[in-house]
């Protein structure tokens, strides 16, 4: 079988993806490749269609053990003989795959690095020929990338025990030129292909929003997205806890994931939210690495994540079918004083002389200083992420709050003026909300606590809605106007700039800012977002058939034990309720419908879709 076959008939897609097709050529002639392509471009397939045509057996290392699962399961579902070899198997268990790779019976094989370098693993080459060696997640074998692994330097021993030299294929998301520098030298790849394929993935919508209470922002989300599956980072444990507790209160289906939960506890909620039954995960950065369910609809950061790096690594784990997806940010005024604070205490630990960690620590601020410009850039947030990776953007994407964001320059010279005045004489000793209480005119009880109802400023901005005033008082920050002490209860102070624009002698320059143009309904700028997004993200034509055939692969995935996306994902699903394939022919047609799927699955699907179109008059 050719390779575009065999993608047809074991994967069930018509074409190849961009850089999946050099590098899988490449592999075929025999000569080594680093694969450089963000998560989700399918960098899985770049060693798994050569496997299948080579004919020796491929050993895949692989760091993490769901990632192996996973990847396993798909196989297996596609008819490909794979098995993996990792802690969570027992030692007969692994002698029994073991005798199975000797004898041939398996095309790939997933192993963990630590693994390798154990007696029974080692001698495999010497029952078996081994034509492909491939390295996912190839940066951890440097001490320059995010998730840096001692035991992926055995790959190296394990490759030297080989007697013939296998191809060695190595893939990774992280572009820096260290990691890759590294991952050339170390694996020893010779004359490789190297393909660095785009960061952009045109199917996430991004969008920051800056809700005044984040609960309410996140709650009205998700029952406007009802029935989607998403992710809902935080920052802290405690943070996952409490969101966790008030949207279980609120009856969402609802899991969670952080490092303070036990073994047990990760793992059954990690595969209730895989298989669907609990399709929203509140959970900290711990979480995600290896998850590859691909209909994660949103991700949403209830947090201002560290760095633009972490950003976009879980962001990018929205959308991995291809589907319209939303990669929603809401940023806090609190959110950079958390990260500063995390920041320190990680450098604390670390076993760095005090030079080293001073400048690592320089490092990571100012990763968080182009993070917080990401959250008040006015322009396209596309762009701005893409240069942030060393990318060249456009400048207008059309799919970021910013593009389908009008912006207006109001004068907020008098605003700015009120809002120093009353800072400096109430005594710089009040938070944020409590000021724009103040100045707008609220009588609560805080306000009557501090007896902010008797200065003179007070209700001087009652005129201007709150959000805005918020917003002006945002833009202060970051213009270096005002500033957060970096407390528990951060108090907001002017700036020696604030103060010498108060006190010169002309009369204050006049403050002109960006702002979002103010609508009625502009509170929260979701409902652009929502538009925007609307339609594209399940464009079934038929929805009610869409819905019957969902419910069909939550039964067959409960038969099998495997989660749903494994029998067919969303957008298959997708095509499947769009163009109504009631024939095998037809039905292979459907991308992610391959042969042997067809048998197992697709013919139940056909059935339904069968019957559907019998029930109803369907219109062209
Ligand atoms: P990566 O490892 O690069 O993050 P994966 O290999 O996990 O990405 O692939 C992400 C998703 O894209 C999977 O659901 C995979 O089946 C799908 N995919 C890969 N190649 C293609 C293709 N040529 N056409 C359609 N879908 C593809
Ligand atoms: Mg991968």
């Amino acid at each position: 079988m050719t390779k575009t076959e065999l993608l047809k008939s074991i994967f069930g897609y018509d074409s190849f993806r961009e850089g999946q097709e050099p590098l899988i050529d490449s592999i075929l002639s025999g000569r080594d490749v680093l694969g450089i392509m963000p998560t989700g471009a399918g960098k899985s397939l770049c060693f798994q269609v050569p496997a299948l045509m080579l004919s020796g057996i491929t050993v895949v290392v692989s760091p993490l053990i769901s990632l192996m699962a996973d990847q396993v399961r798909a196989l297996n579902a596609a008819g490909v003989h794979a098995a993996y070899i990792n802690s969570s198997l027992t030692e007969t268990q692994i002698a029994k795959a073991l005798e199975n790779a000797r004898q041939g019976r398996y095309k790939i094989i997933y192993v963990a690095p630590e693994r390798l370098a154990t007696a029974s693993f080692l001698s495999l080459p010497e029952y078996t020929e081994i034509d492909l060696v491939a390295v996912d997640e190839a940066h951890c074998i440097s001490q320059w990338g995010q998730n840096f692994r001692p035991s992926y330097l055995k790959i190296v021993d394990f490759v030297e025990r080989i007697p013939k030299r296998p191809i060695i294929a190595a893939f990774t998301a992280t572009a820096t030129e260290m990691v890759k520098q590294d991952i050339l030298c170390i694996l020893g790849l010779s004359n490789p292909l190297v393909t660095v394929t785009g960061y952009d993935r045109k199917n996430l919508f991004f969008s920051v929003e800056k809700p005044q209470k984040k609960m309410d922002a996140l709650t009205r989300y998700l029952k406007a997205n009802k029935d989607k599956s998403g992710i809902i980072y935080c920052n802290t444990r405690k943070l996952v806890e409490e969101v966790y507790e008030s949207l279980n209160r609120l009856g969402f289906p609802v899991t969670k994931y952080h490092a303070g939960l036990t073994d047990s506890e990760r793992k059954e909620n990690q595969d209730k939210f895989i298989y669907d039954e609990l399709p929203l995960m509140v959970a900290t950065n711990a979480f995600g690495m290896g998850i590859d369910k691909s209909n994660v609809r949103f991700v949403i950061h209830y947090n201002m994540p560290k760095d633009m790096e972490s950003y976009y690594q879980e962001a990018g784990r929205a959308g991995r079918d291809g589907l319209e997806a939303e990669c929603i940010l809401y940023y806090g005024g609190q959110d950079v004083r958390t990260n500063e604070f995390l920041i320190g205490k990680q450098n604390e630990q670390d076993e760095l002389d005090e030079e080293d960690r001073q400048a690592v620590m320089e490092k990571e601020l100012e990763r968080l200083r182009k993070m917080t410009f990401y959250c008040f850039t006015h322009d396209c947030l596309r762009d701005y992420i893409l240069k942030y990776f060393g990318e060249y953007g456009s400048v207008y994407c059309g799919k970021c709050s910013n593009c389908l964001t009008e912006f207006e320059e109001i004068d907020v010279t008098e605003d700015a003026a009120v809002l120093f005045r009353l800072i400096r004489t109430s005594g710089s000793r009040y938070g944020i909300s409590a000021i724009v209480d103040a100045v707008h005119g609220n009588n609560n009880e805080k306000i009557r606590k501090y007896r902010l109802q008797e200065n003179p400023y007070y209700g001087q901005l009652a005129r201007t809605s709150v959000f805005r005033i918020r917003q002006v008082v945002n833009e202060l920050l970051l213009q270096d106007f005002l500033l957060l002490t970096p407390d528990e209860y951060p108090v907001l102070k002017i700036t020696r700039k604030a103060y010498d624009w108060l006190e010169d002698g002309n009369g204050p320059e006049k403050i002109v800012l960006k702002l979002p143009k103010q609508t009625p309904a502009s509170d929260t700028k979701s409902g652009k977002a929502k538009s925007a997004a609307k339609g594209s993200v399940q464009g079934a034509k038929y929805p009610d058939l869409f819905e019957k055939l969902r419910a069909l692969r939550m039964e067959l995935a409960r038969r099998d034990h495997v989660p749903p996306y494994i029998v067919f994902t969303d957008k298959t699903l997708n095509e499947m309720s769009a163009y109504l394939p009631d024939t095998k022919e037809k039905m292979l047609q459907i991308g992610g419908v391959g042969n042997h799927k067809y048998e197992k699955y697709g013919k139940d699907f056909e059935q339904v879709i069968r019957e559907y179109c019998k029930a109803v008059t369907v219109d062209e």
